[in-house]
């Protein structure tokens, strides 16, 4: 009966456009998730190198990073194993783009709030990490260029989709470990444009290790082109 009743509500909640993916409550308007569900995975205050909890912010660098002389900061929105984590896994692993906007407003407005309140500077443009092109025709859409769109849209801010490409398919990074996620990104990405002097941020969907966003970065410092920070959806770092 349980079975029965909740496989009904699945049903009704899959028909009714205007509830919260998560967690099936109407929402006011549009699509997506509800505000309850988006302050519950919210990443709160966190050191912004490691995203290890802080009890007091600013400074928003935990002990053990401070004394970081090179150190980019990586603003997230959500604990990737948080309740939104699976949201954001779905984007690509089921081909949800639609998910992409409302999680991007809430990213956006933290960084503004990091900003606002004199602790990171804007860049001054956004770079997505790139798709190649086989894995672009299998999904249909880049999900770190979706974001990065979304991002570049609240936050007036250009988007710069066209200066570094990837250049030979790649296997999913969560699979390997340390060397191996190395080798798999060697030579991966390549430049394609121009963009000398630029102060970019890089764009992704997940941060897990950071060895993705990296190479890209190394890639674009080649062409001068200065990322200084990392923007994700979600975050699964765990640096020590
Ligand atoms: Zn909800
Ligand atoms: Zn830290």
């Amino acid at each position: 009966m349980l079975t029965l009743s909740h496989a009904l509500s699945s049903i009704l909640a899959a028909s009714l456009p205007n509830r919260c993916t998560l967690c099936q409550q109407p929402l006011a308007r549009g699509a997506g998730l509800c505000d309850v569900c988006l302050a519950d995975g919210a990443l709160g205050q966190v050191c912004l190198h490691c995203h290890r909890p802080l009890v007091i912010a600013p400074p928003h660098r935990c002990g053990s990073c401070l004394t970081r002389k090179r150190w980019r900061p990586v603003v997230s929105a959500f604990h990737y194993h948080g309740p939104i984590g699976p949201c954001v896994a779905r984007i690509k692993a089921q081909g949800q783009p639609q998910l992409v906007n409302p999680l991007a407003k809430i990213l956006a407005s933290r960084i503004r709030a990091y900003h606002d309140q004199g602790h990171l500077p804007l860049p001054q443009a956004l770079v997505p990490v790139p798709t190649h092109a086989s894995r672009l025709q299998q999904l249909g859409f880049n999900p770190a260029w979706l974001v990065a769109r979304a991002l570049s849209r609240e936050l007036t801010l250009p988007l710069l989709d066209q200066l570094v490409v990837k250049a030979r398919p790649t296997r999913l990074q969560h699979q390997l470990d340390g060397q191996a996620r190395r080798d798999n990104l060697r030579e991966a990405f390549s430049l394609a444009g121009e963009g000398e002097g630029q102060q970019v941020a890089l764009v992704d969907d997940i941060i897990t290790t950071g060895s993705t966003l990296k190479t890209v970065t190394r890639t674009l410092d080649q062409a001068g082109v200065r990322v200084t920070q990392f923007w994700t959806l979600a975050s699964a770092l765990n640096r020590r």
